[in-house]
């Protein structure tokens, strides 16, 4: 297995999860586009946001928070009914313009598929598990990361994208159904 070079940069933005337990993974663009600039933007009290992991475009892997620590990226968020997914999740955030063409990196990709898997099996991620931010975040289309040109495919080891799509396509109906009868 290839080896990506890992540093441990500890940012004041997280608090305790409600419970133990860890059974999502959560893929974000940065929009922000360096992971120097990334890692200063979690590590500022401002900011008020951090993810567990940000990957560099060389495919570096900068932890931020630990697993066991509740980071804040998602927002707002449900999914499967529960919300507060940064409860239980565990957040990526990929180092990319977010613009649709910025292109994610081979070794972000490589280093992407390290880390999942090594979640799926230390927690036992379920494929319908493994999400984009713009799958979860609510209101719908209040996040579009990952971008367009992520390729799921690359994960499709892992991620279910199929099942994700078509849960979070009847999540968003059934949100804005609700919106409208209320
Ligand atoms: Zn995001």
């Amino acid at each position: 297995m290839e080896r990506h070079k890992f540093q441990w940069v500890k940012s004041p933005n997280f608090n305790e999860r409600p419970s133990a337990s860890i059974t999502m993974v959560v893929v974000h663009h940065t929009v922000i586009p360096t992971l120097e600039e990334t890692v200063n933007h979690f590590l500022s009290t401002e900011s008020k946001v951090s993810s567990h992991y940000v990957l560099g475009k060389d495919g570096t892997i900068v932890q931020m928070v630990k697993d066991g620590d509740r980071a804040w990226h998602a927002g707002v968020s449900s999914w499967k009914g529960v919300d507060n997914c940064n409860d239980y999740s565990i957040g990526i955030e990929v180092v990319n313009k977010g613009n649709g063409m910025d292109p994610f990196t081979e070794a972000q990709y490589a280093s992407l598929v390290n880390l999942i898997g090594s979640f799926v099996s230390k927690y036992g991620i379920a494929s319908d598990m493994i999400v984009g931010h713009r799958d979860i975040a609510l209101p719908p289309g209040r996040k579009v990361d990952p971008a367009d040109n992520f390729d799921w495919s690359r994960l499709s080891e892992m991620a279910d994208r199929k099942t994700v799509t078509e849960l979070a396509s009847r999540m968003q109906r059934e949100y804005r159904e609700q919106e409208h009868t209320n």
